[in-house]
């Protein structure tokens, strides 16, 4: 059966890539089908932007094959397979439990976009789980993702979102839904720990050395994401930079933000430093270094201000897969990648730093700035500032509003007084210092209050207005409309959601 044309359109979903690969790292799997699928929401600006024709997603044949009801059969779906070390213990097999990648779109750039199922049944990696997902999580990982891409940071995105019209049984049970979700790649860090457990088992068992799967799988990763080393004479070193640079990128805009990823497992690393799976993360309100929202991160390992040294440990596993392909003699190997991964946390700084300062609107970053940025950050957590209000605020100032406007959010106002006075002097006051400032300060975030909100509105009352108003005002968050400025508000102490869960 070709399904690939109907009346409303082609199904731009039409490539596989992934079998590419060594036939180790996915599995064959069909999509589970559900009661009575519907489609919630689809993002037209989004596929707009990507210039892909949504008249299909609205077809028969789209909700049939977006909801796991039936598949295209030129183009079946795979499950991907990898590994991960969850919270520093390590887990062989992961993989896809509960996601089926469809395929490839191309988009007007002429790039490649995955297109994948979260929620569409169990596949040969479920384990011991159902492999759905609730309307709650699929609702949270919409919102926080199009929230990132509102924001300028690299994510996986969000294409569509379907009630299943199951039922999904967790503490209790909820409305099952679909998360129709597109990334550059899902390829992760735990995908190259995959290859290499796969092959230091083939290993075990020959005499003679096998053709490593994560060469394969770097080759493919390079053909694909990062083809500007693919002349390299060290292109897997380089590979390793490459990817360490994106983290480090990735992990300062994130923090910037106020945002805690709150599960940086090896298997939730995307090699293309995209923002990945969207589990219990969350921004914060009031400023905390230590802040932890994940029910289950008890030990606080992914904190807000653990994420440069815990992306750096991701790295570290990351290189590992890779040694063999750097160099024919080990110790060497061993020695290029330890200066490799030497070089993240100087990048991580260097990102970090540049983003205060245009955050604090000062003319570049020094000895100076630097100190006064430490000690505003510290009198926040000391007072319990919220980060967003803090920062949108000191814009205002800059935009010419009283210093009062910061100085009344701190309780300790003669510290915050002479740290106010020292910014005055050491600021930029140019047009364009303040135009880089408003790009660096968002007025809104996806509050975790305000996302409960909208999940429970919907969930309970069928009603996904609240959700709608989210996504709308979260795709432009540097510039409020004065009707949703109420969604800049940060939660009363008893509106405050302080734990999340992964929701799974
Ligand atoms: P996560 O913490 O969501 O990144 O998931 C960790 C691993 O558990 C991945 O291999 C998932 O595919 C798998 N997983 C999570 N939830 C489920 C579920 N409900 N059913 C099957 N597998 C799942
Ligand atoms: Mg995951």
């Amino acid at each position: 059966m070709n399904t690939n044309r109907t009346a409303t359109g082609e199904n731009p979903i039409c490539f596989q890539h992934y079998r590419d690969l060594p036939r180790e790292m996915f599995a064959e799997s069909i999509p589970v089908p559900t009661a009575s699928p519907s489609l919630i929401e689809l993002n037209k600006n989004l596929l707009r932007q990507l210039g892909i024709d949504a008249s299909w997603f609205n077809s028969e044949q789209a909700l049939s094959i977006l909801s796991g009801s039936s598949i295209n059969d030129d183009n079946r779906p795979i499950a991907l397979a990898y590994s991960g070390h969850q919270f520093g213990h390590w887990s062989p097999t992961l993989g896809d439990g509960r996601a089926h990648m469809l395929g490839q779109v191309k988009t007007a750039e002429g790039k490649y976009l995955d297109f994948q199922l979260k929620g569409s049944g169990r596949s040969q990696f479920s384990r011991g789980g159902d492999g759905r997902a609730t309307l709650g999580s699929v609702m949270r990982e919409y919102l926080l993702s199009e929230a990132m891409a509102g924001l300028g940071i690299a994510t996986t995105r969000s294409i569509a979102m379907l009630a299943t019209g199951d039922s999904v049984a967790r503490e209790q049970l909820n409305p099952g839904a679909i998360l129709v979700r597109s990334a550059q790649s899902h390829l992760r860090v735990g995908s190259f720990q995959f290859a290499n457990a796969q092959a230091a088992n083939t290993r075990s068992f020959q005499s003679q050395p096998v053709t490593s799967g994560v060469k394969a799988l770097a080759d493919f990763t390079i053909a694909k994401h990062f083809p500007e080393l693919e002349q390299s004479t060290s292109k897997y070193l380089d590979l390793l930079s490459a990817v360490g640079k994106r983290q480090a990128e990735l992990i300062a805009e994130w923090m910037l933000v106020g945002f805690i990823h709150g599960v940086m497992n090896t298997d939730n690393v995307s090699i293309v430093g995209e923002t990945i799976d969207f589990g219990p993360c969350a921004f914060m309100d009031e400023f905390s270094p230590k802040k932890v929202f994940s029910s289950i991160d008890t030990q606080g390992r992914y904190a807000w201000d653990q994420q440069p040294a815990i992306a750096q440990w991701n790295l570290t596993r990351l290189a590992e897969t890779l040694l063999s392909l750097f160099d024919e003699d080990q110790e060497k190997s061993i020695e290029l990648a330890q200066q490799c991964l030497s070089e993240f946390m100087p990048q991580f700084q260097k990102a970090y730093q540049s983003g205060l300062t245009q955050k604090f609107g000062f003319p570049d970053s020094n000895e100076q700035t630097k100190q006064l940025t430490s000690e505003f950050l510290a009198a926040m957590a000391r007072n319990g500032v919220d980060f967003t209000v803090f920062f949108s605020s000191l814009t205002q100032v800059a935009e010419g509003e009283s210093d009062q406007v910061v100085i009344n959010l701190f309780e300790d106002s003669d510290v915050v007084t002479a740290l106010i006075k020292q910014w005055q002097e050491l600021r930029a006051k140019d047009n364009e210092t303040l135009s880089s400032m408003r790009q660096a300060n968002p007025a809104v975030i996806a509050r975790n209050h305000q996302v409960q909100f909208a999940i429970d509105a919907a969930v309970e009352n069928n009603d996904f207005l609240p959700f709608r108003r989210l996504c709308r005002v979260l795709a432009n968050p540097y510039q409020i409309d004065p009707a949703d400025e109420d969604l800049m508000t940060p939660p009363k102490f008893e509106e405050r959601v302080t734990q999340t869960f992964c929701g799974t």
